[in-house]
């Protein structure tokens, strides 16, 4: 076993410390209460290569491996959850969707679009009936001669009115799992709406939308992968998605770590610096564990996958160790900051509104524990 990284990895990860240091971390408390990121960014992570990780560099993308792609969402995580997102789904979700599953010309039309940032990729699952229960959707794809039409809602769609791409699950054949089937669909297709939700607790600066499409329709070759896989996509989607979403998790806990702890020193109560103190030194610690414990859980999913191996359980179990961690991190560097912790003037409070998603979705921290109880026992407590 190495625990080392390498060289090109301990590069990649002062290269993305240095660039989300200086067009992240500046902006991020600005884009919060503006509920909106400044659209450049994406642009510019384009431009860095960092929306092409894992592609190989024949369709745009700068190669690399699962954990050079942990590295860059970890410090995408500790400067701005809203930009990780947009990482997560274009790239994670979405980019490295099509390199598995699409066809030589679907990897051709999209993915050097997807790799430069001039286009941005969202993955629609989540409808309002079917959250957890993702398997039963109802969104409708129905012959039209050649074509497919495409019908339903879909909701907290992430990027949803920004991109320019959706993968949309749809119904095309029975009830359950097995009758779904995937598209790529251009969003300034006929029918397709777009409308963005406001009001989020946190990640406020991502553009997270309702999708409804009404008759939407696409060629044959539009289809993403096999009539009926759709779900087995989904799924190999989010599976690999918790590893990305639990580095991100693991960024979000390592920065309240930093904040807290230059705080506790500069801080002076009862005539000395508040990391003085036993109970502060403890708030700290207990984040300290949660960190390393969350990389190692989310470096160990990044070895399977690169090693070919199955990863699906501890991809489970990084995304629950690691969400539940960040929540907990934000609330202990809150009760570091004191009373100054509960205003954005300070980055404890937006890492908590940040964190508190990362339990719910790409699977809540309850459907984790039944994907772990369910490879523990071999028996299904879904329904
Ligand atoms: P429900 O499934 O209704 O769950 C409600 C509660 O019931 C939860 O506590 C859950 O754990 C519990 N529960 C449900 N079933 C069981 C069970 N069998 N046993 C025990 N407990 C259970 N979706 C996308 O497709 N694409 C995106 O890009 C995307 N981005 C998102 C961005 C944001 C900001 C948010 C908030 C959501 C996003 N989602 C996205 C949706 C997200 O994945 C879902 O919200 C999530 O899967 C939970 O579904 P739900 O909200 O319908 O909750």
């Amino acid at each position: 076993m190495d625990f080392e990284l390498g060289e090109s990895q301990r590069e990649l990860r002062e290269l993305a410390r240095a660039w989300v240091d200086k067009e992240v971390v500046p902006h991020a408390a600005a884009w919060d209460r503006a509920e909106s990121v400044d659209t450049a960014i994406v642009g510019k992570l384009g431009e860095m290569g960092f929306l092409g990780i894992e592609i190989p560099e024949e369709y745009g993308g700068s190669g690399g491996t699962a954990l050079d792609y942990c590295l860059l969402l970890e410090e995408l995580g500790r400067g701005d959850s809203s930009v990780r997102g947009i990482v997560s789904v274009s790239l994670g979700l979405v980019g490295k969707t099509i390199k598995t599953y699409g066809t030589a010309e679907q990897k051709r039309e999209w993915l050097p679009r997807l790799c430069s940032g001039e286009s941005l990729g969202c993955f629609g699952l989540t409808e309002p009936g079917t959250g957890s229960d993702a398997g039963n959707l109802t969104a409708k794809a129905v012959r039209g001669g050649d074509d497919w039409l495409l019908s339903g809602t879909k909701i907290f769609i992430t990027n949803g009115t920004w991109a320019d791409v959706a993968i949309i699950f749809a119904r095309s054949g029975g009830p359950g799992p097995k009758g779904v089937t995937a598209f790529l669909v251009p969003t300034d297709a006929p029918g397709f709406q777009r409308t963005e939700i406001k009001g989020k607790l946190g990640l406020r600066g991502q553009a997270t939308a309702e999708l409804v499409l009404d008759g939407v329709r696409v060629p044959d070759t539009a289809r993403l992968g096999d009539e009926g896989q759709g779900f087995k996509i989904a799924m190999a989607a989010l599976d690999k998605g918790r590893m990305g979403v639990a580095a991100g998790c693991v960024g979000v806990a390592r920065g309240c770590l930093e904040a807290a702890v230059k705080y506790a020193r500069e801080r002076e109560q009862f005539g000395k610096p508040i990391a003085s103190y036993q109970l502060v030194q403890e708030l700290l610690a207990d984040i300290a564990v949660d960190v390393e414990a969350a990389r190692l859980l989310t470096w160990r999913v990044a070895d399977l996958v690169e090693r070919g191996k199955p990863f699906g359980t501890e991809a489970s179990v990084a995304k629950l160790f690691a969400s539940e961690a960040a929540v907990k991190a934000a609330n202990n560097a809150i009760q570091v900051f004191g009373g100054y912790g509960y205003i954005d003037e300070f980055p404890a409070a937006k890492y908590l509104r940040d964190a508190r998603v990362l339990t719910l979705y790409e699977g809540t921290s309850q459907i984790q524990k039944l994907l772990i109880g369910r490879a523990l026992t071999g028996v299904n407590a879904f329904v």
